[in-house]
């Protein structure tokens, strides 16, 4: 028998073993009018964190499914999931 699950944890469950849990979201999230070398910088940071992160799979996973529009999820800036996803390559 398949065994009923609670939407909600089944969504967000992952969230408790996120390496960024407790972080500062700036290292994740691009303030306005950032561009070129310290967008990279903070990019890399970030990406540098998913990639210890032990879920990062359902977090870009998530970010994918729920067209995250800003930030690093799973490692994937917002550009890169838009051209995972759609094909699309910003400039
Ligand atoms: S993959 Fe990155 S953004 Fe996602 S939960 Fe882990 S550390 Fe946070």
């Amino acid at each position: 028998m398949k065994s009923r699950t609670n939407p909600t944890l089944e969504t967000w469950g992952w969230q408790a073993d996120a390496a960024c849990r407790g972080m500062d979201s700036s290292v994740f999230f691009s303030p306005h009018g950032e561009r070129g070398r310290a967008r990279r910088r903070r990019e890399e940071a970030a990406r540098a964190i998913c990639r210890a992160c032990p879920v990062s799979a359902p977090c870009g996973l998530f970010a994918e499914n729920s067209r995250q529009p800003y930030g690093v999820w799973g490692g994937y800036t917002e550009a890169e999931r838009d051209e995972r996803v759609l094909g699309v390559r910003r400039h």
